[in-house]
Formats: C-alpha cells, structure tokens, sequence
C-alpha cells in the first residue's frame, strides 16, 4: 500500500519534471547581488556584467512602479545575450508584475492591425491590483432571477433576486458590470451555490460554483463602492471577512468587457480586436478606483525582440503610446547595425527611427571571450543534465558537469569559430550520441561526430557553393556573394 502510494508519488514528480527545455531554460535570474552588482557566474547567466548591472537598474524602477514610459534598447551583435537578460529579468519580476514578450515581427497578423496588436501588448503589461473585500454569509438558494438583462460595462442592469430559505434578497445591478457567464446562468434561472460580486471588479470576479446544496452567498458592494442592502442572516453564520488581493491586466479586463469576445477569448488568446470604447470606459474606472483607492496600477515590462521588424508606422505609434502615463517600461533589442527603416528607404542606426532613439536609453551587450563561451555551454550541459531524468548516463550536479574538460574545450573552440548557438545545439546531439554508446561521460569523440553530421551556417554556405550546380532553383552565381 504504502509502496503503491510513494510509486504513485514519484509519478506525479516525474511528470511534473517533463518540461521542454527551451534556448533560455538554464536562465534563473539576472544574478544580481543585493546592491544590485552583477556576479560573474550566477543564476545561470554568465559575464555581459555591464549590460545585466544596467538592466539591475531597469529592474529596480520598475519594482519602484513610478517610472512609466521609459524605453531600453539592448543592443549588440547575434547571440550575446539580449534575450537572455530580458528572460532573466523576467525571472526576477516574479509573478506580480506583468512582463510581456513578442517579437517585432508577430505585429503583422491578419487577425488585428499593427497598432491594435501593438495596444494589445503594452496594455498586456500594465498590472492592476485590486483590493476585495467580501462578507460570506452561508445559506441556501433557492432561487434566482433577474428583472432584467445585464447588457455589458456600465449599463443599467436591472434587479438580481436571490431566494434563499431563510431570506429574499434584493441586489441592485444598477450600473453594475456583470460578466457573460454569470447572465446566463441567472437567465436560464440555474441555481448556484455561491455568488461573489467583488469590489470593485464587479463583473470579472463573479464566481459561481455549484456545490450541491450548501453554498455560501457573499454579500458585497456595488459599483460605486456602496455596500448593497445588507441583509440579516442567522446567527453564526457570518462566516469571515476578507481582503484578497488580485492583479489583472488591463489587457485581461478588456477583453473580460468586450462584448463580443468575452473572458473565453483569455484562455483561446483569439481576441481580435478591442473596441476604443471598452478601454475608453475601462480606463475611466481604472482612474476612479485608483482615487478611492481600490485599485493601484503596477507597470510592468513589454519586450520587443527583433525591434527592427517594426515598420515607421509602428515606430510613430509606440513613439506616441510611451507618453501615456499608464505605458509600461518597453525594452527593445536589435543586432542591427545602421540599416534601412522599415516601410521606408531612409537608414538609422539600428532601423529604429532617431525621435524614438533619442527618448531610448541603450545598453550595448559585447561578444563572450573563450572563458566566459565555456562557462555558459557549461551552465547550458548541466541545464540539460539536471533537467532529463532519463539521461541517467550523463546526469550531472551543476558542480560536477559530466562532460570532459577536452570535450567542453572543444566545444568552446567550435563556438568561437561558429557561433554559440551551434555549439548549444552541439551539447544536446554530443549527449544524445555519448548515450547510444552508453558512456558516463560526453568525450570529444562525440562532440567530433556531432559536428560531422550536423553542418553549422559557414559549412552548409561552403557545401552550396561546392554544390550549388545540384540544385534546383539555383539563382545564385559564383561570384555573388550569400546573404544571410
Ligand atoms: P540575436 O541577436 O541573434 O537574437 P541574442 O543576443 O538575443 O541573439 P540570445 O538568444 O540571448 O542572444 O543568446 C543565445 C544563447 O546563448 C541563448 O540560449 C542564451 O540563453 C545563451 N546566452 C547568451 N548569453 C548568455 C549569458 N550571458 N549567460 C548565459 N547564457 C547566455
């Protein structure tokens, strides 16, 4: 019994390990020190000391949360980081402070315009904490109707009448939102057991749960923050009082009031376009709880990956959006050097236009030296080790990385002539193969055999050039040069 039951134990932590390893997932933290100072090896990041020390700084104006609108460029050449440091500043907002990450290029979706999927975005970043307060009475409902049907945000929706075998209870829905699901439970005169009117986030908060007969009834407030009637109940049966905290998105209480897609579309993500209207009127109540003190704001961070993307409509419009005082901190990066901006045939710096670069603040990241490439495919290895049980061959502590110190120096060696990216790849191939032949310990023999089969970029060029004749659709000749 007790063997099936410890089985079963290690099941659920096994399947709980079963996580993708992604390009990133060696990446804890920024590894930061109290004081803000960048350790050299640390949280699995390693050197770019200067560029992790400036986005520490970032990191702190944005848990100050006074600091709206301020825009970060990373910039520096393929594979030195940029990504790295903004997932690792991910990783060091923690959960309460919305961070958002898309890349130039997914703006250009048939489903939206540019400047919507761009709204979409900052608006995914800005946090909004709300404070409940509930009273949970416990009883019995019996009944419930409605007088009339709720419409939407801000409408007058009319009566809720909940019958229960004690008491009748009137609430006032006047100018109360109420969200879809809980309309159509009333309408259909469904009885549920437990109704939560929050305040002041009336109309994402309704929760109705069905459990049987027993239910417990929150009696709460209306939209204005006025207690609704309050109605006697038994003795005893007044069960807590509370604050529960919440923090939402202002993107999540769009589409929570959009009536066309409702809170469904969160969890599909397929919701289309926002009318002004909704986050006209949402952003008027965000403003009135954050006077009466219900609400406050937290800015949060948008990252734009492959800023460059971006065309001068996008530019112009992101240019305007960092005014607005409830903008989040945006960080861009880019390892475009002086080119074309998009939808343009002017050239700056970067492609990004000089009105928004000179609002930006930018933060070079350098290329790695051999020790610091070392260092990171050895924090990538033991990533890799420590993340697939089922390797038990290579499994290794982060201390004691099972891979051969020839075999790492190659593999830096191949780094430094390729890319590091290629040689990550390497790490996982290198491994795959050390395990067929059922060794302990990744040798160069395997790092050597991954490299013949796998072509990096600069090989796989040469291979075309040699071969380029083979090939079907062969627009190139030889003295052209390849871009890439
Ligand atoms: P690109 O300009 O091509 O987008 P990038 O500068 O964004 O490149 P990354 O994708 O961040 O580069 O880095 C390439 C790989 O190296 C990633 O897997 C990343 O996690 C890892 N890496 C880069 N720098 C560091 C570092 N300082 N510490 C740990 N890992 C790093």
């Amino acid at each position: 019994m007790a063997a099936a039951a410890a089985a079963k134990i290690a099941e659920v932590r096994e399947t709980t390990r079963v996580e993708r390893i992604g390009a990133h997932s060696h990446i804890r933290g920024l590894g930061l020190d109290d004081s803000l100072e960048a350790r050299h090896v640390s949280q699995g990041m390693v050197g770019q000391v200067s560029a992790r020390r400036a986005v520490g700084i970032v990191l702190q104006m944005v848990r100050d949360g006074r600091i709206a609108g301020r825009a970060v460029l990373l910039a520096g050449q393929p594979g030195t980081g940029k990504t790295a440091i903004a997932t690792a500043l991910a990783a060091a907002l923690g959960h309460d402070t919305p961070f958002t990450s898309m890349a130039g290029s997914e703006i250009y979706s048939l489903e939206m315009s540019k400047t919507e999927a761009i709204t979409q975005a900052f608006r995914k970043s800005i946090g909004v904490r709300i404070k409940e307060e509930s009273e949970i009475i416990e009883g019995e409902v019996v009944e419930v109707q409605i007088e009339r049907p709720a419409t939407g945000v801000g409408t007058k929706v009319g009566k809720l009448i909940l019958k229960t075998t004690d008491m009748e209870t009137v609430y006032d829905l006047g100018g109360k939102m109420i969200d879809s699901i809980l309309k159509e439970k009333v309408q259909s005169g469904d009885f549920f057991s437990c109704i939560r009117f929050t305040r002041p986030f009336m109309s994402t908060d309704c929760k109705i749960t069905r459990l049987g007969r027993s239910f417990a009834r929150a009696r709460d407030y209306d939209a204005t923050g006025q207690q609704t009637r309050f109605v006697q109940c038994p003795e005893g049966e007044l069960q807590k009082r509370k604050e529960v905290v919440h923090t939402v998105t202002l993107h999540e209480i769009d589409v929570i009031n959009s009536r066309t897609h409702g809170f469904l579309a969160l969890f599909s993500g397929d919701t289309g376009e926002i009318k002004p209207e909704v986050r006209e009127q949402i952003n008027g109540k965000v403003a009135e709880w954050r006077e009466e003190g219900k609400a406050e704001i937290i800015p949060g961070v948008l990252f734009i990956d492959e800023v460059h993307m971006l065309d001068i409509e996008c530019f112009s419009f992101l240019n305007r959006a960092l005014e607005n005082e409830m903008s989040p901190i945006v960080i861009m990066a880019t390892n475009r050097g002086i080119t074309k901006i998009r939808g343009t045939t002017y050239k700056s710096p970067h492609g990004i236009p000089l009105d928004l670069l000179d609002r930006t603040i930018i933060v070079p990241t350098q290329p790695y030296d051999e020790k610091e490439l070392r260092e990171i495919l050895r924090q990538v290895y033991s990533n890799l080790c420590s993340a697939t049980p089922y390797y038990p061959s290579i499994r290794c502590e982060e201390e004691d990385c099972q891979m051969s110190d020839n075999a790492l120096a190659v593999l830096t060696r191949i780094c430094k002539e390729t890319s590091l990216r290629y040689g990550m790849q390497l790490i996982m191939t290198s491994s795959l193969i050390a395990r067929k032949r059922k060794a302990h310990e990744v040798e160069v023999e395997d790092i050597k055999r991954a490299y013949q089969l796998f072509f990096d970029e600069g090989r796989s060029v040469q291979f075309l050039r040699e071969y380029q004749q083979e090939f079907m659709f062969n627009d190139v000749d030889d003295k052209d040069d390849m871009e890439m």
